[in-house]
């Protein structure tokens, strides 16, 4: 019988499960929302609810070998407890996972939504085949997740991986944090409706003033595509943007010397008007990624010309450092969630 297991994506507003079979393929997908304000019992009883229905239906036909639950906080991986999560009041210190356990009787394991994120794009995703990949996630912050050989790589409890909150500019903004200078307070959605918003305040950008009174939904979607449109005070933000990237990635890729870098999240989509600023921050900043970058970084014009076949031989067999854009969206964490719950071996 075809083994499956159940992924769940437990955020502040939606709760998603997927039933996923070892092999990777998508059963079936369910969207619910997340009642926070009900309380944690609430959000517990009704991902149970959902869990089962789910499992009982493809437990006549599979094996179910359990669920992986991600989480956005800081999870206690030895006693499966929140530590800390903004979105999820009431979480810390409860026995979540036990708790989940004993209703399901069935193995779970609860992981942060970034780690499961970068696991799920290592299994499917922009990384498949490759064993080693840090998965950067641009969006209001900045998340991340290492996996190592396939698995991810916690650090000492389950702290490792927090990109957002490392240092890019020194005497920089002040970070929810606590430090001064995050990555996420310059290269994150919440970063370039900051840039917008100093913008319009100075009165050098009109053309933002005059997008943000005619468009209720202004954010960082417009601000693309004024740049896309050649507007210049865009055009600027996105190139700040790329540059910190740059500066992050360029300590990222001097520590840790992967094989492979994917930046995901909402704003990862903004890719040609903040990666060319980010290939030049690399070059320039990391010794590590100037000796192996690929020979067309951004890989949008044409490989393995006449030219490049003849010149680039020796260096064609060596490996690259490559950057690229997640592929699975917002389904990246819950199939990552079903990988997790897959017992290892
Ligand atoms: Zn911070």
């Amino acid at each position: 019988m075809p083994e499956f297991s159940i992924g769940v994506d437990l955020g502040g507003t939606n709760l998603r499960i997927a039933a996923v079979s070892r092999d990777g393929g998508l059963l079936e997908k369910v969207t619910l929302g997340t009642k926070v304000a009900l309380g944690r019992d609430h959000v517990i009883n009704e991902m149970c609810d959902a869990i089962q229905r789910l499992s009982s239906k493809y437990k006549s036909t599979g094996i179910f070998l359990g669920a992986g639950i991600g989480i956005p906080g800081i999870i206690d991986m030895q006693t499966g407890m929140l530590r800390k999560s903004a979105n999820l009041p009431g979480f810390e210190d409860y026995p979540v996972r036990r708790e989940i356990e004993r209703r399901l009787g069935a193995r779970v394991v609860l992981e942060n939504d970034a780690n499961l994120a970068a696991l799920g794009e290592q299994w499917l995703g922009a990384a498949r085949g490759i064993g080693n990949v840090a998965v950067v996630t641009l969006g209001t912050g900045i998340g991340g997740g290492i996996v190592l050989e396939g698995k991810i790589w916690h650090g000492m409890n389950g702290m490792a991986g927090e990109f957002g909150h490392v240092t890019v500019e020194p005497q920089g903004y002040l970070c929810g944090c606590g430090n001064h200078g995050c990555a996420e307070r310059y290269a994150s959605a919440s970063a370039i409706m900051r840039m917008a918003g100093e913008a319009i305040a100075s009165g050098e950008a009109p053309s933002f003033a005059q997008a943000a009174s005619s468009d209720p939904e202004f954010g960082a979607k417009s601000i693309y595509n004024l740049a896309i449109q050649g507007d210049e005070h865009a055009r600027r933000i996105f190139r700040s943007f790329g540059r910190y990237l740059g500066i992050l990635l360029a300590g990222l890729i001097n520590t840790l010397n992967l094989d492979m870098y994917v930046i995901g999240g909402g704003v990862s989509s903004a890719w040609d008007a903040y990666a060319p600023k980010m290939f030049e921050e690399l070059r320039a900043r990391s010794l590590v990624y100037a000796a192996t970058a690929p020979d067309n970084p951004l890989g949008s014009s044409p490989s393995g010309t006449e030219e490049g076949a003849s010149s680039q031989t020796e260096s064609r067999s060596e490996r690259k450092t490559v950057i690229t854009l997640a592929l699975l969206g917002s389904d990246a964490g819950l199939y990552g969630a079903a990988r997790v719950a897959v017992p290892a071996g």
